[in-house]
């Protein structure tokens, strides 16, 4: 079958690279020119994410191109410990949370899929789409145009696909919040362990990745969006000092070699069409889940869109399977994230009751997050390629 996919990111290079190891003829076709280096900061991979990887036979390579992160601290703003748990898993499992940077994981993802032998264009966004019974026809900026039989709109949180297959879908607005990552030297007692600070002014986490470097990212609450794009190197500088008093933070940044990536955060109510007959929306197109698990659903997103066009006898009966499968999931997802999404600064009697509330707690952490982490699909992904 002939497989369009827009966008080149997390979702739409693993959706290629599924979809082609079913021996499907995938052509994903990407706005910008492929990533290379550290672009765009780091995120990290929960368990789920990570063993979608294992099955399309890319685990390993992950895994050494970025950081094992065992255990996930969390500090008050007064440096006061509020809990210790595994880092996006459970504790029985024997895979650990990886962090590394997107750029990386792109460039290997997309790898993968060329090597599978699918097909990447860059430089073209999608602005257009004919949708007929036999195909649907993407059309690009430069006036190119290409029918296919299945269009996998994997264009991130301002979708245009979205738009196209229904005007009235939610749009993503600014979350209140902006983010900044960097990267820092310092004496790290302890590798392997993500540092989570409830700050005043928003949340800081830095990763101690080796002995002597920390990964940090900085969420900054601010209900006005700040101008981020053109502040240079020194300009961030001389910004970093003011973002964070409290100690922790403030001597990590007060410590950076790098800062990476400043961007604004964007949040997007639920979005109902998903699909029609030939076009699907997978990855943050479809359900923007935000940090923490959004790069894990896109994995998980493709392998079942792949399984379901593997098993259904039609394609949109393949579309409605991916659907029923994937929005309990994302929807129970959305419910807890609600909280962790609120951009607002809270005032420090909220702070003081966050805290509260994050001691009481966290001992169940681990129970209510295992759902994110135990899961299988019921429609069978199952290939096992290393
Ligand atoms: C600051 C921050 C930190 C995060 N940290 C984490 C984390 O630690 N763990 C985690 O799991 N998730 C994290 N996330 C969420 C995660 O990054 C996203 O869920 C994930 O990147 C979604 O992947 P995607 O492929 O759907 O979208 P994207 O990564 O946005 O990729 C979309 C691609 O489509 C291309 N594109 C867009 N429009 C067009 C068009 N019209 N035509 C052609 N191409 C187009 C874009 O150029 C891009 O390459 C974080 C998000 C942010 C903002």
């Amino acid at each position: 079958m002939r497989t369009i996919v827009i966008g080149g990111g997390i979702a739409g290079a693993t959706a290629a690279l599924a979809l082609r190891l079913d021996g499907h003829d995938v052509t994903i076709y990407e706005a910008y020119e492929d990533p290379t280096g550290d672009v765009g900061g780091h995120l990290s991979l929960a368990v789920n994410g990570l063993r979608g990887l294992e099955r399309l036979g890319c685990l390993r390579e992950v895994q050494a191109a970025g950081y094992d992160i065992e255990r996930m601290r969390f500090h008050s703003e007064g440096g006061r410990l509020l809990g210790d748990v595994p880092r996006l898993r459970r504790q029985r499992d024997s895979l650990r949370s990886v962090t590394i940077m997107r750029g990386r994981l792109v460039a290997i993802l997309r790898r993968a899929a060329l090597d599978a032998g699918a097909h990447i264009v860059t430089g073209e966004r999608l602005v257009g789409m004919l949708e007929a019974p036999v195909g649907v026809t993407a059309e690009f900026a430069s006036g190119r145009r290409d029918t296919t039989e299945l269009l996998v709109g994997a264009d991130g949180i301002h979708s245009t696909v979205r738009g196209l297959l229904d005007p009235s879908a939610p749009r993503a607005e600014y979350a209140g919040l902006y983010g900044v990552a960097g990267i820092s030297t310092i004496q790290a007692a302890e590798t392997g362990i993500w540092n989570l600070t409830f700050g005043r002014n928003g949340v800081f986490v830095y990763s101690t990745v080796d002995e002597r470097t920390a990964w940090w990212a900085a969420q900054i609450a601010d209900p006005v969006p700040p101008q981020l794009r053109g502040i240079d190197e020194a300009e961030w500088r001389r910004r970093l000092p003011g973002l964070f008093q409290e100690a922790v933070p403030s001597a990590v940044l007060a410590a950076t070699n790098e800062v990476l990536a400043a961007t604004h955060m964007h949040v997007c109510n639920p979005i109902r069409t998903w699909h029609s007959e030939r076009v699907i929306l997978i990855g943050d197109a479809a359900h923007p889940v935000g940090v923490g698990q959004g790069a894990s659903m896109s994995i998980e997103d493709a392998l079942v869109i792949a399984a379901a066009v593997r098993t259904a006898p039609t394609i949109t009966a393949a579309l409605e399977a991916y659907d029923a499968e994937r929005r309990p999931r994302i929807a129970r997802l959305l419910r807890h994230a609600d909280n962790a999404r609120n951009g607002k600064k809270p005032g420090p009697v909220k702070r003081y009751l966050d805290a509260a509330k994050m001691r009481l707690l966290l001992p169940f952490y681990e129970r209510a997050q295992a759902y994110l982490y135990d899961y299988e699909p019921t429609v069978s992904a199952a290939r096992t390629s290393g």
